[in-house]
């Protein structure tokens, strides 16, 4: 026999067999076996299936969001079916509990999943939805490419095997004076596919274990037409690469789990990050060798923020990656969907204001509408959206969101909020439910600092009377007003009695003469309403001072302005 003839045929369908055999000899069921138990949907026409399939190594990114709300958006938009997998292959980066705090945060933000994994268990019939608990399945795939003669074994030790794609490997290539190029590189890899099935027999008697790769047939040369629905019409190379498909210990690769998976939960759209575009190559191979029909792919482009100036990706570290940065802060979880949803699609901004009392659920996402360069992250524009959001809420909404992110974020605010609930909501209640709402914050641990002079324990004179003031006149108009105040009067008998208290100091009560010869004038009713706000509420800005004193009430309103006044 000849030393070329004792390698494995790879066209020899015996051999491919007997190999496939001994590799998984514990493989009873045979691909078609497989996919009766996962059939085809039966859904209406042009529904989308579609999935978030976050590896639970961390928290929940902000960048993860973006994905899973087209998938959850794509599929409930069309009537279609949107799916939890925790793709839980890699237990070195596995973080204890992150799959569950992924779970509790995507339906903190109201994503909800009609099958996967959920807080209650596994829900649905095309699991098991952790790719942990799939190995079997992935077998039956493994063995099928394996009698086919697409993938094969590889004997190697983790470091051997990392050393013939590492930098060392083409060093040492250098240093025996190769002449370096891929394709001696690739010549060297090749080698990995001569064996004979004796060594196999022996290694398997030996206990030691392989990696399984993937019997490339492609031309990295070569490139063919493909079509993205984000990026539109790009051209990808085919693959040469003899990737790994299961790992040493059985476990499948992102690559070959992400083709088995999304086949046999019969997905029609794979939306993810486009970091995994470059991977792309290796799935058409897959799913082509596999014979699974290719599902559409999406590929996001990743969040930018703007940094001196420059684009630059929004990294881990960033304020606002984490989603439980938002939480913190107090931004309420439909608030940020609907920068999500301003973000995502260019025509969302404009729906809304044409659309103010619709839910972002009912506006018709396109994918179209979707930006092929990647958004710009910017807290700012967040703020402004939530204060439109929060400006509908009602005074009671208000308080209840402001309660329970106090409870946790901020105890002392919490307290006092849940001391007098009437008084809180009466307080939220200011200029509210108008035409014009105010907008005066954008999310939770903004509230102390608007409505803290509410409360005599959080109240503090932070701002200063106008340089240049009779602290006289001051004293005198708190005084008189702090007696003639009566929470019961009409905002005019009110404002009278203000202008009545200034007019003998000599502040003009009507501003149009003022302005016509201010110079007649020590100043005018505005000043005299400004000594007032200062004194009952610490600064010189506020929400309306009739609707102000109303609330807080004849006795505390006299006891800020006797204080005040006590102190000049
Ligand atoms: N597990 C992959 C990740 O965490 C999922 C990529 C995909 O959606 O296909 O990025």
């Amino acid at each position: 026999m000849t030393g070329e003839k004792e390698y494995f045929d790879f066209d020899d369908i015996g051999a491919c067999a007997e190999l496939a055999e001994l590799l998984f000899p514990g493989v009873k069921e045979s691909p078609e076996e497989c996919e009766g138990r996962f059939p085809e949907r039966k859904l209406p026409e042009g529904a989308k299936v579609t999935r978030f399939a976050p590896s639970p190594t961390g928290f929940l990114h902000f960048g993860g969001l973006f994905p899973t709300t087209v998938g959850e958006r794509l599929a409930h938009q069309s009537g279609g079916v949107f799916i939890l997998r925790i793709e839980d292959t890699d237990a070195k980066r596995e973080v204890e509990g992150a799959a569950e705090s992924l779970i509790n945060t995507l339906s903190y933000y109201g994503i909800k999943f009609d099958e996967g994994v959920t807080a209650e268990g596994e829900k649905g019939d095309y699991g098991p939805y952790r790719q942990s608990m799939r190995a079997a399945i992935y077998h039956v795939y493994a063995k099928k490419l394996v009698a086919e003669g697409k993938a094969y074994p590889c004997f190697s030790t983790d470091e051997e095997l990392e050393k013939l794609n590492s930098a060392d490997k083409k060093a040492e290539l250098k240093e025996k004076d190769w002449h370096f190029d891929a394709e001696a590189v690739k010549r060297e890899l090749l080698e990995r596919r001569r064996f004979t099935l004796e060594e196999v027999k022996s290694s398997l008697a030996a206990g030691e274990k392989f990696v399984l790769r993937i019997r490339a047939d492609g031309d990295s040369d070569k490139k063919h037409p493909f079509t993205d629905l984000i990026k539109g019409n790009i051209e990808v190379p085919e693959n040469d690469e003899d990737f790994v498909l299961l790992k040493s210990d059985g476990i499948p690769t992102y690559h070959f789990a992400h083709a088995v998976d999304d086949h046999l939960m019969r997905m029609t759209h794979v939306i993810r990050g486009e970091e995994w575009l470059p991977s792309l190559p290796k799935h058409i191979q897959l799913f082509r060798y596999l014979g699974f029909r290719l599902p559409k792919y999406m590929h996001i482009a990743q969040i930018m923020k703007l940094e001196n100036g420059a684009k630059k990706k929004l990294s881990k570290r960033d304020m606002g990656a984490n989603m439980n940065d938002y939480k913190r802060m107090g931004f309420a979880p439909d608030c940020v969907m609907e920068y999500v949803m301003t973000l995502l699609n260019s025509n969302y901004e404009e729906w809304h204001m044409q659309n103010p009392d619709k839910k972002y659920t009912e506006f018709p996402f396109s994918i179209k509408k979707m930006s092929t360069s990647g958004c710009l992250f910017d807290l700012a524009k967040l703020e402004d959206v939530s204060k439109n959001v929060l400006s509908k809420y009602t005074a009671k909404q208000i308080y209840e969101g402001a309660a329970e992110w106090a409870r946790e974020f901020d105890p002392e605010l919490a307290a006092l909020l849940e001391r007098d609930p009437e008084y809180a909501e009466r307080i939220f209640s200011i200029g509210r439910g108008g035409k014009k709402p105010r907008k005066d914050f954008g999310a939770w641990g903004e509230v102390k600092a608007y409505m803290g002079f509410f409360y005599d324990e959080l109240f503090e004179v932070t701002e200063a009377l106008p340089e240049g003031t009779d602290i006289t006149d001051v004293k005198q108009v708190l005084t008189v007003f702090a007696k003639e105040y009566d929470p019961e009067d009409t905002q005019d008998v009110w404002f009278e009695k203000i202008k009545a208290v200034g007019a003998p100091l000599g502040y003009a009560s009507d501003m149009k003469a003022y302005k016509a010869a201010p110079e007649q004038y020590k100043g005018s009713v505005a000043d005299v309403s400004a000594f007032l706000r200062l004194a009952v509420t610490g600064r010189l800005s506020s929400p309306d001072m009739y609707e102000v004193m109303r609330i807080m009430g004849k006795e505390r309103v006299a006891g800020r302005l006797s204080a005040f006044a006590g102190k000049l």
